[in-house]
This record gives structure tokens, sequence and C-alpha cells, in this order.
């Protein structure tokens, strides 16, 4: 006896569909939760007006790639020094992370970042330069959109899962969401704020 089944042929066929019905089963499920992880396509959200500290407008570039489970965005000026934001993925990601990539990435132009040195990996100034990026993102978010903080609320969980899926530890999450939160209660403009840190860096 196995399961209930007498060992007789017919009852170890019975098994053996029983076991195949299993297996397809699992597939099936299996590849579901696998295809809504990853197969979920997004449309891609108009990207936004970016003019850098030189008063340069900030072109934006697309960039697919099939491997990439996450959005993600790369602040830079191209060969011909084009101020240029890179979008990649942007299809993985819904409206409220890609218009946070966008605006964050934008910061880095607009506080003159990219025409800095790069600071070393994981460094203060890096933070530094990262928690301005955010909160810029954050203001921009909360004066020009409709519903901006649910927008925000939307890109943190976005967030959190893209740093999760990275290994990024709770406590790093953590304290970004803390100084986003700060941010969108600031009384203050993104444009005021940004006037702010170019003061201190000697751009203005
Ligand atoms: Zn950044």
């Amino acid at each position: 006896m196995l399961f209930g089944i007498k060992c007789t042929r017919k009852g170890i066929r019975t098994i053996m569909k029983l076991i195949i019905t299993t297996l397809i089963i699992m597939f099936f499920a299996t590849w579901t939760a696998w295809a809504q992880n990853n197969l979920e396509q997004f449309e891609i959200v108009t990207p936004p007006v970016c003019v850098n500290n030189k008063g340069e407008t900030v072109q934006f570039v697309k960039k697919l790639s099939q491997k990439a489970s996450f959005s993600a965005g790369m602040a830079k000026r191209n060969k011909k020094r084009v101020p240029t934001i890179y979008r990649f993925s942007y299809e993985k990601s819904p409206k409220a992370m890609q218009r946070f990539i966008d605006l964050h990435e934008c910061a880095h132009h607009q506080t003159g970042d990219v025409d800095r040195p790069l600071p070393p990996q994981n460094s203060p100034l890096q933070m530094m330069n990262e928690s301005i990026a955010d909160c810029i993102a954050t203001l921009r978010i909360r004066d020009e959109d409709k519903n901006g903080e649910a927008l925000i609320l939307d890109a943190l969980l976005e967030i959190n899962k893209t740093m999760s899926s990275l290994g990024f530890p709770d406590s790093s999450f953590n304290s970004r969401k803390s100084n986003i939160s700060n941010c969108l209660k600031k009384d203050v403009s993104a444009e005021t704020f940004i006037l702010g840190v170019l003061k201190q860096r000697e751009f203005k």
C-alpha cells in the first residue's frame, strides 16, 4: 500500500498520474508567481523638465534590459558632454517609482553633483549627496504632482522592495525613509532648497 493505493499495476499507474499532475500544478503555480513578479510591464511616464545648475537642459535616454528585475537611473554627461539621465528598465516599475528616479537623478544635475568628482562609494559625502537628491525629488513630487504625498508613499514601497532585493539592511531603507519623510514636511520649495545647496557649495 502506498498513500492508500494498492501496489498493483493499476495502482502504480494511478500514483504516476498523481505525481505528474502534482508536478504540472507546481510548475504552473511557480511560473505564475515568477511571471507576476517579472513580466509585469508598466507604461513609461513622460520625463520631467530638468535643467542643470548651469542652465543646460538635461536629456532623458531610455535603456531597456531584459534581465533587470527593477528600474534604475543614472545621471551623467554623455560622450558629447550633454547632461543626460539614463532610464534603465523603467517598464519594470510603477509610475511613482519612475517619477521618483527621474527627479532624484535630475537633482544630481541641478545641484552640480554630476560635474563634481565622484565621492567614494558609501562615504559620508556620497550619503549626503544621495539624501539631498532624495529630498529634492520629494519636494518636487509634493509640489508638482496631483496627490503628490500618496505618490511619495508609493515610491517608498518600491524603494523598499528594490533595496531589500539588492541585499541592503533594513536600517539603510529606514534612514532613507526618515530623510524623505522629514523633507516632505519642510516648509520650503525645491527651488529654494536647491539654491541653498548651490550657495553652500559656492556655485552661486
Ligand atoms: Zn543618486
